[in-house]
This record gives structure tokens, sequence and C-alpha cells, in this order.
């Protein structure tokens, strides 16, 4: 037989978390090997925030992330803040814009993170090997010895960070999953998250005639709301009020949205109906909405569309105000997979220690990053859980 390469520590998946952790690992003393099947590493870093990367968020508390054990993430975060992140950007020369709510953009683009990562690996003297197929993972003996398209090789300590299932075209697969299921992992059911909804039907065409309009929202599903902006396109809805509810959305559920608005606008319908009875529902409504959403609201809503303000009785016009706060829309389903930012569910955390990442089944396994049941919202929350698992796994 002949003989492996043998390492301290091999990290499967070259993306934010399986980067970042090497470069900790390696300058730690420890000989780290990364291995990925994709051409080029860290793919989802390159493309993220429209390619200036929201590589943190200010706001990073555990309650922006969905987990079956809200407080799994905790220790991580406290340990690793986006401060952490932030002081290592300064020591590489890079510099950050905060946008909404507390999102950090990286000024010289994300490639400029991939550098810093790189750079990082490289002081660690990390071995990064690419278009590298991982076919099997055994454990024997206190090592890992991972079959792959090349060489055997074998570690000690072995990191899983392949991601999830979101956007299979950039090479995202389910080897967490396999690995976690093979040492007796369980794995809370996956679905896709941070992503646009799909409406079919005449709802789905109403939306899709006014594609390309946006208006702010709160939108609601059971267990959380969200002040943001809806964006109705072609298939349904996006727009970061749509993205943030889907993490939280099951199939047949309702989404409610309660469009706001800078003036009540039953008061202001009241005081229309005096000034300008003759007035139809959907003109007067264009006060208020861009004139396309002013026309569908007044064809959607409980009163005729081309009502006469002078019609309206006070009681219809507080019916329309109140279903301008609670507009029930039900989704077909999402876009999936396919243009999903990120996978809800994972590897459940009830079988990893939250200081170490490490799995309780298996000594020196451990998962960090988007594979965890740990799913952050939208606005660069799903990074700084990539770094903060990965240094909880690399302060061992
Ligand atoms: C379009 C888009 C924009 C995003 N923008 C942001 C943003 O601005 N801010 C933010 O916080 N989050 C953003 N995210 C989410 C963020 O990119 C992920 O949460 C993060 O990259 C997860 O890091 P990770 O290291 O766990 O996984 P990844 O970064 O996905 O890395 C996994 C790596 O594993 C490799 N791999 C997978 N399967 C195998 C296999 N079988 N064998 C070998 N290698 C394998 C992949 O090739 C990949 O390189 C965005 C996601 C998308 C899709």
């Amino acid at each position: 037989m002949s003989e492996t390469a043998s390492f301290d520590t091999i990290v499967l998946g070259a993306g934010a978390a399986g980067l970042f952790h090497a470069g900790l690992a390696g300058q730690r003393g420890r000989r780290v090997l990364v291995l990925d099947h994709a051409k080029r590493a860290a793919d989802k870093v390159r493309i993220s925030g429209g390619g200036r990367c929201n590589f943190t968020n200010l706001e990073t508390r555990a309650d922006r992330f969905l987990s079956q054990n809200p407080h799994f993430a905790k220790s991580a975060l406290a340990r690793y803040t986006p401060w952490d992140f932030i002081s290592l950007m300064a020591a590489h020369g890079l510099t950050y814009t905060e946008k909404h709510k507390g999102q950090l953009f990286c000024d010289q683009k994300s490639g400029a993170i991939i550098q810093m990562l790189f750079d990082e690996c490289d002081k660690g003297g990390v071995e990064i090997r690419l278009s590298t197929e991982v076919s099997g993972v055994a454990h024997r003996d206190g090592r890992f010895l991972v079959e792959t398209s090349g060489d055997a090789v074998s570690a000690e300590r072995l990191i899983v960070a392949t991601g999830g299932l979101s956007i299979p075209k950039m090479g995202a697969t389910g080897l967490a999953y396999d690995i976690a299921r093979q040492f007796g992992h369980d794995i809370v059911e996956t679905r896709p998250g941070l992503v646009p909804f799909t409406f079919s039907g005449e709802l789905g065409e109403k939306f899709a005639a006014i594609s390309g309009v946006a208006t702010p929202v709160i939108a609601s599903v059971p267990g959380a709301h969200f002040d943001e902006d809806l964006l109705f396109t072609h298939r349904g809805l996006s727009g970061p009020a749509a993205l943030q509810t889907s993490s939280y959305w099951h199939q047949g559920e309702p989404l409610s949205l309660s469009l706001q608005t800078k003036e009540d606008v039953g008061d202001a319908l009241r005081a229309a109906k005096q000034a300008t009875p003759k007035q139809t529902l959907a003109k007067a409504l264009e006060a208020h909405f861009p004139a396309r959403l002013a026309g569908l609201i007044a064809d959607v809503g409980p009163l005729a569309q081309e009502a006469r303000l002078a019609d309206l009785s006070h009681t219809a016009i507080d019916a329309f105000a109140a279903f301008l706060k609670d507009w029930r829309v039900t989704p077909m389903g999402t876009e999936g997979y396919r243009t999903a930012e990120v996978t809800v569910g994972g590897i459940a955390t009830g079988g990893l220690d939250q200081k170490t990442m490490e799995s309780r089944h298996v000594p020196g396994l451990h998962f960090i990053g988007e594979c965890v049941d740990v799913t952050g919202w939208l606005g660069g929350y799903n990074f700084q859980w990539a770094w903060a698992s990965a240094h909880a796994a690399a302060m061992l």
C-alpha cells in the first residue's frame, strides 16, 4: 500500500469558513491541507454583496440567526466579533463602508477579501488543492483518511466546511451532511433561505405586470417580521423583505404585507373624499404608492377599483386601510436552491460542542460555516458566522 501524505488538519472546502480556518490553524503551527472540488476558491465570497462582499454586520447577535438551538451560536459569535474581522482587514490595508442597518461592505471589493484569506493561509504555510474531488472519508486509529481524485491524505483533525446546498451551479453539494450522517450526526431538515418567492395564477400575473416596482413594507410570517423594501418581479416577490421572510416561511403559509406610507392612508382618503370626491380610489392611491402599484392595490383590495371616493363610506375606507396593513398573499413556493443565498437547517447543533464546533461523536471532527444548523439573516450575518465558527474550531 502506498504511503498517504499526512497533515495535522485537513479542511474540506476552500470557501469563506474553510480558508479562514486554515489560515488561523496554520499560523498556530499546524500543517494544514485544504481540499476543494472547484477550480477557484471562495466563489461565493467573490459574488457576494454585488461584488463588494457584505462581510459582516455590526448588529451581530445570536437572535439574528435561525437554529433549532438559538443559543448555540452565542459562544463562537462572542469570541470572534465583527470588530475582530475589521481589525484583520485593517492590518491588510482594507477599508469598509457601512450601508443599510449595520451592513459592512469592503471598499476594495470582494477580490480583496479573498486575497486577504489567501495571504493569511500563506502566512500559515497552508497547502490548497483545488479541482480535487473527495470520494470518501474514514476514521481509523484516531486519524482521518480522505480519499480524493488525487492522492489519499490523512490527518488527526478533519474540518468540514463544504457549505450548504444553495446554488449547485457554483459547486454546492451535500457532502457535509453525508459526512455528518456517516459519523452519526442528525441533520435538521434543510430548505432554501434568503430566496425570492414565486407566485402563480392571477396574482402572479399581476405581480409580473408591475415587475421592477419596489415599496417599503413590514413583511411577516409566523415568528418573524421585517421592515424592509419589497420588490415585485416577473416570478413573484423579492427584495430584502421577501428574502428575509423566506428563511422563516413554510410551504402553504400566507405572508402578511403591511404597506408602509408616510401618512395614514385612511386619514388621507377621508380628506381626499372631501377635497376631490370624483377621484377614483386607484388615482387617490397614487399619492402614496408608485402608480403601477396603486393600480394593483386598488384592483386586489376589498373595494371596486373604479369606485369614486364620494361613494365610499367611512367604514369602507377603514376596511381598505386595514387591508393595506395586512395584505395576505400566499406564495406558490420559492425559487429554490437555484438562487437561494443560504441553506436553512443542516447539521444539528446538539451533536457539536459550541465552543469548538467539534463532533460529540468523533473526536477531531469539526463542522463549521453554513453546513451547521445556524443560518443568518440577510446583511453580512452569514459571513460573520463563517468567520466565527472557523475561529472557534481553530482555537483548540
Ligand atoms: C449570491 C450570494 C450572495 C451572498 N452574499 C452574502 C453577503 O453579502 N454576506 C453574507 O454574509 N453572506 C452572503 N452569502 C452567503 C455566504 O456566501 C455563505 O453563507 C458563506 O459563503 C458560507 O461559507 P462556507 O465556507 O460555509 O461555505 P462556502 O463559502 O459555500 O464554501 C464551501 C466550499 O466547499 C466546496 N465544496 C462543496 N462541496 C464539495 C465537495 N463535494 N467536495 C469538495 N469541495 C466541496 C465549494 O466548492 C466551496 O468552495 C451569499 C450567498 C450567495 C449565494
